[in-house]
């Protein structure tokens, strides 16, 4: 078997939004009765809305993240995930929460049919990733209820693979395990799997070790693999063959896209069940899938009964890596995650992605600072800077500390040049910054003193 789903992975795009198109109008016939948020946001709509191509979508207002949140305020004892909840509480099998990293958690529901639709949509992006029955898996997602937690390991069992679900373990038992367990497969965030790397061959001298059995990891969470550094220290460190960036959203589905054996930017895999779009984030008009291009993408679940979203704006922006038909023969498009538009900064003027700034410094600086870096805001909300953005920086363990100060210079001086910003950057010792198993922020917020 090659494919999760040859048919649909491998006909032409334009025939998949055709099919997605009917899939989309035959959902909308009843989603204004089923969602009060969609009766709302669709009123001004009309009801028998031709659907006849899958341009035509584009009639449809898109949905942010803001309607969402406001609908779950709105949550009531017959709907406690509020207003977007579109079936009878007694269809609900399961609840699933935001990581929660930014303000309140959202919650999002699943019936049965939908926990069936994501284990399908998530195996086959697994699949993608190049996960096959009689591996074994480690999980490292510690939350079960997270959109990474349950969903993943199911996923993972529906291929058929040996789920060890190792998150939640402190971390040298994590490493001992994965080990002891034979797993060949791993699951991590980007910065777990440096640390990882960064350990794994000293554990393997210890007495009475077993070999390592690691061929495969699939990394996600950050966008941060889109540096040949990190994709070498952890394919290096760890002795892999494959290192597959992968990346999903609980709001839609958790895992949708994953590299394949060709690499170079991830395919999308929910196609079965979600339609994409790519859109000009400042003015929202629809941006064909073309080589080159970036945007924010757009989803929408024509298969996800009990919270769907419609036009639903990610605020992930992505640079189109390649379209058409791959090596592998997937013909869905295949994309890069440059950053999101909540983590936009500005500097006296200037739009920066963090990303932006840890990708410069990192590749840049590459041999003298580690690929893990932090930015500061004084508060959550903060967007603008007028004075320098402060960075941590970690140097690297062969780079000595003595020789800090000029490299923060240097470092400076090289961001200012390179994307007309200033940043303060602030030099750690080696290991000095936080290495988290699930979601590490870029990000961080001063506590107030
Ligand atoms: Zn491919």
């Amino acid at each position: 078997m090659k494919y999760w789903n040859e048919e649909l992975e491998t006909k032409p795009w334009a025939e998949v939004e055709q099919w997605q198109a009917g899939q989309i109008a035959a959902m909308l016939k009843d989603l204004r009765r089923r969602s009060l948020l969609y009766a709302e946001l669709h009123a001004g709509v009309a009801r028998d809305l031709p659907l006849r191509g899958f341009a035509d979508l584009q009639a449809l207002p898109f949905t942010l993240k803001d309607h969402v949140r406001a609908a779950q305020e709105a949550a009531s004892d017959e709907r406690p995930f509020g207003r977007n909840q579109a079936m009878a509480k007694s269809e609900i099998v399961q609840a699933i929460a935001s990581s929660g990293t930014t303000g309140k958690p959202l919650y999002y529901a699943l019936t049965q049919r939908d926990t069936e639709m994501f284990t399908d949509a998530i195996a086959n992006t697994w699949f993608t990733g190049g996960v096959r029955k009689g591996d074994t898996v480690a999980h490292l997602v510690g939350l079960p209820m997270v959109a990474g937690g349950m969903p993943y390991a199911e996923g993972f069992r529906r291929i058929g693979a040996t789920l060890c679900w190792l998150g939640g373990f402190p971390t040298d038992r994590i490493l001992r395990e994965l080990r002891n367990l034979r797993c060949t497969t791993l699951l991590a965030t980007t910065s777990f799997g440096l640390y990882l790397a960064d350990q794994w061959e000293q554990l393997g001298r210890e007495p009475g070790a077993v070999p390592s059995h690691l061929h495969t990891v699939l990394c996600g969470g950050e966008p941060g693999l889109n540096q040949p550094e990190i994709r070498e220290r952890i394919t290096h460190g760890l002795g892999i063959k494959a290192l597959r960036e992968c990346m999903g959203l609980g709001d839609v589905v958790s895992a949708m896209w994953c590299e394949c054996e060709h690499g170079g930017g991830m395919h999308f895999n929910a196609q079965k069940y979600v339609a994409i779009e790519l859109i000009d984030p400042a003015t929202g008009e629809v941006r064909p899938w073309e080589d080159g291009a970036t945007g924010e993408i757009v989803y929408t679940t024509f298969a996800r009964d009990a919270t769907p979203v419609v036009r639903y704006r990610s605020r992930d922006h992505a640079l189109i890596t390649g379209v058409g038909a791959c090596k592998c023969g997937r013909t869905s498009p295949r994309i890069r995650c440059i950053g999101r538009t909540d983590d936009m900064l500005i500097y006296k003027g200037m739009n920066v992605f963090p990303t932006a700034i840890r990708d410069l410094i990192t590749t840049h600086f590459s041999g003298r600072v580690e690929p893990l870096l932090r930015i500061w805001k004084e508060s959550r909300d903060q967007v603008r800077f007028d004075a320098p953005i402060p960075v941590d920086v970690e140097v690297a363990e062969a780079f000595s500390i003595e020789h800090g100060q000029a490299l923060a210079r240097q470092i400076e001086e090289q961001v200012r040049g390179q994307l007309q910003v200033r940043v303060a950057v602030n030099v750690l010792a080696h290991g000095e910054l936080p290495r988290g198993v699930y979601k590490n922020s870029l990000l961080a917020v001063r506590e107030p003193a």
